[in-house]
């Protein structure tokens, strides 16, 4: 059978959306935003002459009524590509309230877990399953960090919030690699282990945002799984990280801010979800300089360098309040196809 070459599902970049639904604090008639998952497009007027509608096309549109365990099916092809040594990113990007988090994490309840508790657990089977066929012989470890990016600084999620120094943590370069200097990593050999070191970090997330008088919305929030394989008869060792991203708020806030600590806050933000739309662009180009130096982020992902697959979830709010912004967002991602 002749090879396809033009498959999405062969693609090594996904841009898909997703809107939330309409909430409770919100009105149906406010709704600006229209998605055909049929179609895999998003339309919207344009806020400045409501006459004209723009029309975006993604590799896959989720509306308002899909679940957790659909977004999960979209990005579960990447734990392929991490368990035979390959890095795999997983981004939600959008506006302050338009979803990300719950995407990235969602609740406790099995049903409103989000893709990060759901890759764990789906790790955890698989690493099971390869032991078990091996009879043993293959064993798998997972190691993680777990670290935000504000202003531009690297924070450790896993240290607790009084002993963060204003610095963040330095990086350094090894063999080519970028490392955070003093980063944690921890090994986890249960998901119930997983799930009371997320959960703590994400109190310390919450807790030094707020002693920075600043927001979790603007910073970046980066865990990073990696996965070792290793063949006790071969002597061979896969390793492959999974890093997902819980992106800052893409809304300019240069618009509306009136101080100039909220300024250099966006500035970095914009900054750095520049870089990110330019190396994802050239990705999904399969150019062969991808520009991943010019950010921290991108530099300590080495984004593009030993990819496997990369999925960007754009998150979409659908009511007028966020018009503008998701209009960004959309030629954002737009732009990065
Ligand atoms: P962000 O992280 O982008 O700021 P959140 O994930 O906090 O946005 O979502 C904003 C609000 O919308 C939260 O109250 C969240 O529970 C709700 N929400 C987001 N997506 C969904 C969804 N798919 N279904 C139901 N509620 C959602
Ligand atoms: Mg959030």
């Amino acid at each position: 059978m002749a090879a396809s070459v033009t498959s999405t599902s062969a693609s090594q970049v996904r841009i898909v959306a997703r809107i939330r639904p309409v909430l409770d604090s919100e009105n149906d008639t406010d709704v600006v935003v229209s998605v055909s998952p049929k179609a895999n497009s998003v339309s919207m007027p344009n806020p400045k002459n409501e006459k004209e509608k723009f029309t975006f096309p993604f590799h896959a549109v989720y509306g308002m009524e899909s679940d957790q365990a659909q977004i999960f099916a979209e990005v579960s092809p990447t734990l392929k590509h991490l368990f035979k040594g390959n890095d795999v990113t997983i981004f939600a990007y959008g506006v302050t309230g338009s979803g990300k988090t719950h995407t990235m994490k969602g609740n406790k309840a099995a049903a409103e877990r989000g893709i990060i508790p759901r890759l764990l657990t789906a790790i955890y089977r698989r690493g099971k399953d390869l032991e078990k066929k091996s009879d043993g012989r293959v064993t798998m470890s997972a190691i993680m960090s777990y670290y935000e990016i504000y202003n531009d600084k690297v924070f450790d999620l896993f240290e607790a919030p009084e002993k963060r120094t204003l610095a963040g943590l330095p990086l350094r370069e090894q063999n080519g690699k970028t490392h955070v200097v003093g980063l944690m990593e921890k090994e986890i050999s249960t998901l119930k282990e997983f799930e009371m070191l997320y959960d703590k970090a994400n109190s310390n997330r919450s807790t030094s945002a707020t002693r920075l008088n600043a927001h979790s919305s603007r910073s970046h929030a980066i865990i990073c799984v990696r996965v070792e394989i290793h063949d006790q008869q071969t002597g061979e060792t896969k390793v492959g990280t999974v890093s997902c991203i819980d992106l800052a708020g893409s809304e300019d806030n240069r618009r509306t801010a009136n101080d100039k600590e909220r300024m250099v806050e966006s500035a970095s933000i914009n900054k750095s979800l520049f870089v990110l739309s330019q190396c994802v662009e050239a990705m999904s180009k399969k150019q062969s300089r991808i520009p991943y130096r010019e950010s921290k982020m991108t530099r300590i992902l080495s984004l593009g360098q030993n990819n496997g697959m990369t999925v960007m979830i754009l998150n979409l709010a659908p009511t007028k309040k966020f018009h503008q912004d998701t209009l960004s967002a959309l030629n954002f991602a737009n732009r990065a196809k």
